[in-house]
């Protein structure tokens, strides 16, 4: 313990919100190093400056809170909020909180220790700043950025507390149960988002009234609101809770009446105690998926306000990064809908910049210099249309790959009939039609053709980086 302590610096700090001074623990600087990260920039591995501090989890301090008025940010929010634009907004809400609306953070905060740090406080300091962070109704006024990087270390918070991201990886009922939940919660998530459209809609007509701000509060559009949103809370805390019996179902541990050493401040679990806080706050997000659901909501609302093709970088890695989300989320569709956003915006971009190219020659208004920039733009931007071009293909072998279990059965079962027949026999059992276009296209229909080479290698996951489904030899006709 005591060479862990060390680690950390213990430092007055005042609260920008409630200005009373409180001492913190902070994490040294420097003392480590990312050595391994996931695909979705979670660090697996950290390389320290001295072996002694190996097992302390960097992700867990990297939030303070005020045991005065429980207001919780990130550290260097914490200690300069100057540096966040919607921070002003943002303290008025927080101040103006009262009565139930502060219930959550204060039932919340108090349970968030530093010695020993836990999951769970870590957990409800996380939570305890989104919640914080979402009090804007309106987009304008959310922070989207952070929303999104805080909601992407919440999800990595529960993957390092459960390894396995997808609860049933098992066959049999238990995978078909998962897959009906992650079919259910997809159009859930769309109607999510055009009812927060509504609420913006109808919060903005109120506003438009000039009423007090109590009468605001009272106005009958606010009853509407309050009932979709409970409405879609329910919903939202029912698939969580699936999700939670599923995990435990495929460990072995799901049985009624569990009252084991998880109890949690009264509460038979953490997951049941969190539940009981969804009173408070109905979209309380219960687990990985809910927090990776909202990340890419929010990286996706705020990349596309501010791409900017200048920054190649940066507009590759939040596209790889969006689209790496939707992937853990198994919605190939919605990952190949964010590569093709980004390849459209690529186009008329680069367009753009050709048409106003051809004008200022034309109009003998262009310097050689001007012409090299422009240049170099376009040749950026063509840089990430092939980048995105390649990604498109890569999800689309992945899309394939996942939905083989279930297409591989059908063609045993058909074996030897027409591709045409096939195809429809695919389509009818709900096979999307662009999937079963790429089968054919790389010959795994068969196509009168002893269908062995195309089909042996669907199977074989190490049959060449970019041999499998999608060979350029697998053109069986
Ligand atoms: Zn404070």
């Amino acid at each position: 313990m005591t060479e862990q302590v060390s680690a950390f610096l213990e430092k007055s700090i005042v609260c920008p919100v409630c200005s009373k001074e409180s001492r913190q623990q902070k994490l040294k600087n420097r003392l480590c190093s990312s050595a391994e990260q996931e695909s979705d920039q979670h660090v697996i591995r950290w390389n320290w400056t001295d072996p002694q501090y190996e097992g302390i989890k960097p992700q867990f301090y990297v939030l303070l809170h005020c045991p005065s008025c429980s207001y919780t940010d990130m550290i260097a929010d914490y200690e300069n909020p100057s540096g966040d634009i919607k921070f002003g907004g943002i303290k008025k809400l927080f101040e103006s909180l009262k009565g139930p609306d502060k219930e959550f953070l204060k039932k919340l905060t108090p349970l968030i220790a530093v010695h020993p740090m836990t999951f769970e406080s870590a957990m409800n300091a996380h939570l305890a700043n989104i919640y914080i962070q979402e009090l804007p109704q309106e987009k304008e006024y959310k922070n989207l950025v952070k929303l999104g990087r805080l909601y992407l270390r919440a999800a990595w918070l529960w993957r390092e507390r459960a390894p396995q991201s997808k609860a049933v990886q098992a066959s049999g009922v238990l995978a078909d149960i998962e897959r009906l939940t992650t079919e259910t919660e997809k159009p859930l998530t769309n109607t999510e988002e055009r009812i927060e459209r509504l609420q913006t809609m109808l919060v903005r007509r109120v506003k438009s009234l000039n009423l007090s701000p109590d009468e605001e509060k009272s106005h009958p559009y606010q009853k509407v609101l309050g009932g979709l949103e409970r409405s879609v809370g329910e919903i939202h805390q029912a698939l969580g809770r699936l999700r939670e019996f599923m995990q435990q179902d495929a460990s072995g541990t799901l049985v009624s009446s569990a009252k084991g050493d998880s109890e949690y401040v009264g509460h038979p679990s953490y997951f049941e105690f969190l539940m009981a806080m969804t009173k408070y706050w109905p979209k309380l997000p219960l687990n990985e998926r809910d927090c990776l659901k909202e990340a890419v909501r929010y990286f996706t609302e705020a990349y596309f306000t501010e791409l900017n093709f200048d920054e190649v970088e940066r507009v590759m890695t939040t596209n790889a990064l969006i689209v790496d989300l939707h992937l853990r989320l198994e919605d190939y569709d919605s990952a190949l809908q964010a590569i093709a956003s980004v390849y459209k915006a690529g186009m008329d971009g680069k367009m753009t910049l050709q048409k106003s190219l051809r004008e200022k020659k034309k109009d003998g208004k262009l310097s050689e210099k001007d012409e090299m920039q422009v240049e170099s733009q376009i040749s950026r931007i063509d840089y990430v249309l092939q980048k995105t071009a390649e990604r498109r293909h890569e999800v689309k072998d992945s899309k394939v790959k996942s939905m083989m279990p279930r297409i591989q059965p059908i063609l045993d079962e058909n074996k030897g009939k027409a591709i045409e027949d096939i195809e429809t026999i695919l389509t009818d059992a709900g096979i999307p039609e662009d999937i079963v276009e790429v089968l054919e296209e790389n010959g795994t229909l068969g196509g009168g053709q002893p269908n062995g080479k195309a089909k042996a290698d669907t199977n074989t996951e190490s049959s060449g980086k970019r041999g499998g489904l999608f060979g350029i030899f697998a053109k069986a006709g």
